[in-house]
């Protein structure tokens, strides 16, 4: 079974192209050039530099002593929160926004949702000099304002949306229709493993730095690069994809993606895209969405605004048609328990994307001597107002 792209940019029924006519020649532009930039050495050389020097890595894997005790197995946690701007994100845009920079794109564009892939894209582009625009519907600016605040600060242009729901997907119409008009010196940085291929490969390649570190890590910590279990939780699936990818052909490492299920996942309030969703296309690529019976995107709810899309990667489908990957999901209110553990057992404080994968050690079977890694894809900081609001602590 082939788990990754196919010379199509297929996952097997999943992926491929599904842009209107006048974005073909940017995507091509990149099809076309991606993998020879990305695996040429001085890009590496430059990508690994700034992954160190800048972001902080290699980021600790850590042996959560009592939590492991809790749960009597071996868990060990994965610190992406402890990256420069607080999650797994800026592994991608620094891997973009060099490519950008080969390609010699003089501009960025990107969309925005929580906002947090809108400050990564605009922290690299002031990193590089590099002129920004961020769409963002204009609901989510008022939620996510700390953000536009952030973004602004950092010298990127945010330009509200107010098309559609005025939320995350006419955000992303919008950042694709300036593309069309834009070609020859913008670059548009995707900010998961979504949209059309080669986006999809691209991303996962720059967050599989995650999984590379761990099976380097396992293996001085326990003497064997591989573990029994990895857990991520899953909006688009970046953080996910970044913690499996060394381990996908290792038919022993059980590979396991927690959704939100935000109220319920029959609640009508939910984010559990596996659980709620059928095939479709999203975002230029034919993947997993949740849709009605007249194929419109159903607006998902998630307590955690990085769960809160409708859809996942084409790879993750992929994962779950073939069930290689195992899909579960955590209610807003699981996530919250799973994260005041964390805040208790560890004294970690975990973004409330990331305490969905935590949830999921409630409702897994675990041994005493296996290996289980955790991906903590990023901090709780801007999230404190959530769990105020939320006040069980
Ligand atoms: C954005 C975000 C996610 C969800 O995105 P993926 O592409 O699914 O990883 C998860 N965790 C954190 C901390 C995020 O900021």
């Amino acid at each position: 079974m082939n788990y990754h792209v196919d010379e199509h940019g297929y996952y097997g029924e999943f992926g491929g192209m599904f842009i209107p006519e006048m974005l073909f020649p940017n995507v091509e532009e990149l099809r076309n050039s991606y993998l020879s930039i990305i695996q040429s050495d001085a890009f590496k050389k430059e990508f690994e530099g700034l992954l160190t020097d800048y972001v902080g890595r290699p980021t600790p894997l850590y042996f959560a002593n009592r939590l492991s005790e809790k749960y009597q197995t071996n868990i060990y946690i994965k610190r992406e929160d402890l990256n420069h701007t607080g999650a797994h994100k800026v592994n991608n845009t620094i891997g973009q926004i060099l490519l950008a920079k080969k390609l010699n794109k003089k501009k960025i564009i990107a969309e925005t949702g929580a906002g947090q892939h809108g400050v990564a894209t605009a922290t690299v582009c002031a990193l590089m000099g590099m002129e920004c625009k961020v769409f963002m519907g204009q609901v989510d600016t008022v939620r996510q304002r700390p953000n536009v605040e952030r973004m602004k600060m950092l010298g990127a242009e945010v330009i509200p949306v107010t098309s559609g729901s005025q939320t995350l997907k006419d955000a992303t119409n919008e950042a694709l229709r300036y593309w069309i008009g834009h070609p020859d010196d913008t670059h548009y940085i995707i900010g998961s493993v979504v949209g059309p291929h080669p986006y999809p490969d691209m991303v996962a390649r720059f967050q599989s730095i995650i999984s590379k570190e761990i099976r380097a890590q396992l293996m001085v910590k326990t003497g064997k690069g591989l573990p029994n279990k990895v857990i991520a939780c899953v909006g688009g699936g970046s953080n996910a994809i970044g913690a499996f990818y060394e381990f996908i052909d290792e038919p022993e490492v059980e590979l396991i993606a927690v959704e939100a299920g935000g109220e319920g996942v029959k609640s009508g309030r939910s984010a559990a895209t596996t659980a709620l969703g059928s095939t479709g296309v999203l975002h230029g690529s034919k993947t997993l969405l949740m849709q009605d019976e007249d194929g419109q995107v159903i607006e998902p709810h998630s307590i955690s605004a990085g769960l809160d899309y409708p859809g996942i990667g084409p790879q993750h489908a992929h994962l779950f048609a073939t069930g290689r990957a195992t899909f579960l999901n955590a209610t807003d209110e699981e996530a919250m328990v799973a994260g005041m553990e964390l805040t208790r057992e560890e004294g970690i404080i975990p973004a409330i994307e990331s305490a969905h994968a935590f949830a999921a050690l409630k409702m897994l079977n675990f041994s005493k001597d296996e290996v289980v890694v955790v991906n903590l894809s990023g901090r709780g900081d801007k999230d404190l107002e959530a769990y105020i609001n939320w006040g069980k602590y």
